[in-house]
């Protein structure tokens, strides 16, 4: 028996790559390998509908289960954690090996920590996963005080709109002289800081952080290099992304 087409990814990537391969007439054994706890999903709604709680789960995924059922041995939760280009072989955390005839490594990215003390204390959030939307959408829907929000790109614009529709008081930091001007340059960058101004989020713009405080290991504020002080009752860090390429790297890719 030949040995199969193996994805490893559990994101948009893995999940195309999985359906052309089939659409596209691929007929022998495929396996996709994910760490995360469930099938592969795509993220835009995390910030937007399902954060709001305006679409469930279904709404983030691609293909039902029945489709793997059908076309893929899906493994989740079982991060890879090694790979030997030479022998075609992908260690598994479980301890397993696996070999491939082809392999797609979609391992995407994961977000960038703020490096700032008290970046690690309850209260403050990431936003990747669907667990990591669970956690926030649970915080702004049963907390009142304000909601900080670190970082002026997409994530943390749409969640700050998100926050909005939600009733929730909220202050953007970011770091551009607009939000979204690496982006989408300092023009369209205006027309999105205003829209958030007139919606009533507390927009600051030029302005870093220097760190996240803290009262019984819980975040109640942020302050800024300026030495301004906000309160708050969560904070979310949104300040880009780093790749997931360990594994790459790792095998000398
Ligand atoms: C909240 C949010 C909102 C977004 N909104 C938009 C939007 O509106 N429009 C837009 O274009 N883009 C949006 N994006 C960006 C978009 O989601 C990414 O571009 C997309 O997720 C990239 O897909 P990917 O499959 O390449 O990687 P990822 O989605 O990062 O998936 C990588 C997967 O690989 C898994 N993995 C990593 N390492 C291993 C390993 N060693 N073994 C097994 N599995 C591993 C990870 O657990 C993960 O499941 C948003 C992102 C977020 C987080």
């Amino acid at each position: 028996m030949s040995a199969p087409f193996v994805i490893v990814g559990g994101g948009l990537a893995a999940s195309k790559a999985a359906q052309t391969l089939r659409d596209e007439g691929y007929e022998g054994d495929l396996v996709v390998v994910t760490g995360e706890p469930h099938r592969p999903y795509e993220r835009p709604p995390l910030s937007k509908d399902y954060l709001r709680g305006d679409a469930g789960r279904g709404a983030l995924f691609t293909v039902d289960e029945e489709w793997y059922r059908q076309n893929a041995d899906l493994r989740v939760g079982t991060p890879a954690t090694g790979l030997d280009t030479a022998a075609h072989r992908v260690a598994l955390a479980d301890g397993s090996g696996l070999d491939y005839a082809k392999l797609i490594l979609a391992t995407g990215s994961s977000p960038r920590a703020l490096p700032v003390p008290g970046a690690d204390l309850r209260g403050v959030h990431l936003l990747r996963t669907v667990e990591d939307a669970d956690l926030l959408a649970a915080e702004l829907k049963g907390g009142e005080g304000r909601v900080v929000i670190v970082g002026d790109g997409w994530i943390g614009m749409e969640v700050a709109a998100s926050a909005r529709q939600l009733g929730r008081d909220v202050t953007l930091f970011g770091m551009g002289a607009q939000p979204l001007e690496r982006v989408l340059g300092p023009e369209m960058g205006l027309v999105f800081a205003q829209l958030h101004l007139d919606k009533g989020v507390d927009l600051h713009r030029r302005t870093e952080i220097a760190k996240i405080v803290g009262e019984d290991g819980r975040a109640v504020g942020v302050e800024t290099t300026d030495g301004e002080r906000v309160d708050a009752d969560l904070v979310l860090v949104a300040v880009g992304v780093v790749p997931n390429a360990g594994l790459a790297a790792a095998a000398g890719l």
